[in-house]
């Protein structure tokens, strides 16, 4: 089956601390209270890694990746 994953984020959990935007610049900018934007695009394989641990490390639990299919 072929699919994306993308990078989701819980506006209800998120805190705004920020740290995810610095473990994965590519994808993640913050608005100007510091709460993330996330680019509506597929992680690439290359940048896998890097979005696993800015999920593992959000504070509040408010990210995952989901494995969408098309
Ligand atoms: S690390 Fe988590 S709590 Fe902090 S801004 Fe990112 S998603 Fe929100």
């Amino acid at each position: 089956m072929n699919g994306t994953t993308r990078l989701r984020v819980d506006p209800t959990r998120c805190t705004g601390h920020g740290c995810c935007a610095e473990l994965l610049a590519e994808h993640i900018s913050l608005d100007e209270w510091g709460y993330p934007v996330i680019a509506e695009a597929d992680i690439p394989a290359v940048l896998l890694r890097d979005a696993k641990r800015a999920v593992a490390d959000c504070p509040a639990l408010a990210l995952r990746l989901s494995r969408e299919a098309y």
